[in-house]
């Protein structure tokens, strides 16, 4: 075989990894939306089968020779991104299919149910210790797993590249520290500020809330043709069920925060939707999972839909749309958006603090791989950060340590890509203004199309064929740096509160 029928073989596998995780998606949104109690126990045995036929197809005789082949061919010298990427993820794949010890996977997933219940039950008692048995052997059997898919690295790197594909935990750290202390400045800037005021914000009809917030995301760039909304399920997410079909779910809510919501939830589904046709052709649509993604939608939600010029535009349809917004007036209610206030709550934080509460966890994660934190020592190690990152001390464990069900559920390793969504957000918003300085202009206007094109040439068409870190430097020039994400903060929070920016 030439290397073009090798391309062609592995570029197969890959669309065939596609089609088993489009139905994955299926049964997620399925699960979450329409599952019958009864109907769970049949839906376990077809996902489990589905999961073994994805890993299946990187284990065959014709997988290992591929990756003979492959390992062979010096990628820096593929031109093609499309190429270098359909090689890249296969290799990566396989490493993961084929080295993930079967009896170790079977252990884990033996103890994963219990290891939720634990958390539940540890979390109504509002006490660690009946989860920390069941956070260790989780943390330990997932580490073990690392180091059978790649014995020349720590565990952690490996289970951090499983959600964050090509990311380096040493810079991580370093740009993490740089941004911890940032926002520790900036939130000491601006406690000599004028805050804004609190506001009792007023609360709707569900279904009126829900169509409007729905028609801004449409607005926005998510068109009819590319996916559909679902407004029954208890929190948001998008599934991406094919290269121009994502289905966004939210929860109901008469709340004006459903907006931010479905900006959100856009965003991911306007970049799982904007591969070129020549990524799809390869199996690579639907974008760099992990922390990038989540860039492109805290960037809809954040550098777009918490703007000035954003609510410029929008102000007036709310009020006129929403008859419970009538007497509110548009400072009063932008100024709102953007109280800074540290709270023990991850997903109830603001933008300013937000990252603390990742790179915390971050850093826990982190220590404890590295053998320098004892399970036991967990729940106190994380009030310890919380006092002194964000002046608070949780005070229990429920709202401390038990907060959040990922390590519970099978997400070690994946907080980072939390606060680096941010950190890429402030270098692509640099590089927006770079070549479209007059973008918030346009979105003062309702314009969004220039900006979409803008994220569609240089983001969204890629797909995953780079990992996040490669296409950053494409984009920017640099590699991860948290230094453009502080200078956005520190402008916009500093004239909201009265001060000069730096
Ligand atoms: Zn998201």
């Amino acid at each position: 075989m030439n290397y073009q029928q090798h391309l062609e073989t592995i570029t197969q596998i890959g669309r065939e990894f596609r089609y088993c995780k489009s139905v994955e998606s299926l049964f997620e949104l399925d699960q979450w939306s329409a599952l019958p109690r009864k109907g769970v126990d049949y839906r376990q045995e077809m996902a489990a089968y589905v999961a073994r036929e994805k890993t299946r197809l990187y284990c065959t005789d014709q997988a290992a020779q591929e990756e003979e082949y492959f390992a062979q061919v010096p990628l820096s010298e593929i031109g093609d991104e499309v190429e270098r990427g359909v090689i890249r993820t296969f290799l990566q794949r396989r490493r993961v299919a084929a080295r993930t010890p079967e009896d170790l996977q079977r252990q884990y997933s033996l103890i994963k149910a219990e290891c939720m219940e634990k958390w539940k039950q540890a979390r109504e008692a509002k006490d660690y210790r009946i989860f920390q048995p069941w956070l260790q052997q989780a943390f330990d059997l997932k580490g073990q797993i690392a180091k059978a898919i790649d014995p020349d690295r720590p565990a952690f790197d490996t289970l951090v590249g499983l959600t964050d594909d090509g990311a380096d935990v040493e810079e991580i750290s370093r740009e993490f520290d740089v941004l911890k202390e940032g926002l520790k400045a900036l939130m000491h800037k601006l406690s000599q500020g004028r805050a804004p005021q609190a506001v009792e914000y007023p609360q709707g009809d569900p279904a009126a809330m829900s169509a409007f917030a729905q028609s801004l995301a449409r607005e926005l760039g998510f068109p009819t043709d590319l996916g559909t909304f679902n407004d029954r399920v208890v929190h948001g997410f998008t599934s991406f069920m094919g290269p121009r079909d994502a289905r966004v779910s939210t929860y109901r809510s008469g709340s004006h925060e459903l907006i931010f919501t479905c900006l959100h939830e856009a965003g991911h589904a306007m970049y799982s939707t904007g591969s070129s046709q020549k990524v799809i052709d390869a199996g690579l649509w639907g974008g760099i999972e992990g922390g990038f993604h989540e860039a492109n939608s805290r960037f809809y939600e954040n550098m777009v839909g918490r703007s000035r010029a954003y609510w410029d535009y929008c102000f007036p349809k709310l009020v006129n749309t929403l008859p419970q917004f009538a007497g509110m007036d548009q400072d009063t209610f932008y100024l709102g958006l953007h109280r800074v206030q540290p709270s023990l709550k991850r997903i109830a934080s603001d933008e300013v603090t937000y990252s603390l509460h990742a790179i915390l966890r971050f850093e826990l994660e982190r220590d404890y791989f590295a053998g320098k934190l004892r399970a036991e020592d967990m729940a106190q190690a994380w009030n310890r950060k919380y006092q002194d990152y964000l002046g608070l001390c949780p005070p229990d464990d429920t709202q401390g340590v038990l907060q959040d069900m990922h390590w519970a559920g099978d997400y070690i390793g994946y907080f980072q890509s939390y606060a680096l969504g941010n950190i890429y957000d402030g270098q692509i918003l640099q590089a927006l203004e770079r070549d479209k300085p007059d973008w918030q202009e346009d979105i003062r206007r309702g314009k969004f199309g220039p900006l979409n094109d803008w994220m569609r040439e240089n983001i969204w068409s890629h797909g995953c064929c780079l990992t996040a870190g490669e296409l950053v430097k494409q984009i920017t020039g640099s590699s991860l740096d948290a230094r453009p994400f502080l200078k956005y903060l520190d402008e916009k929070y500093s004239v909201l509160y009265g001060l000069a920016p730096q």
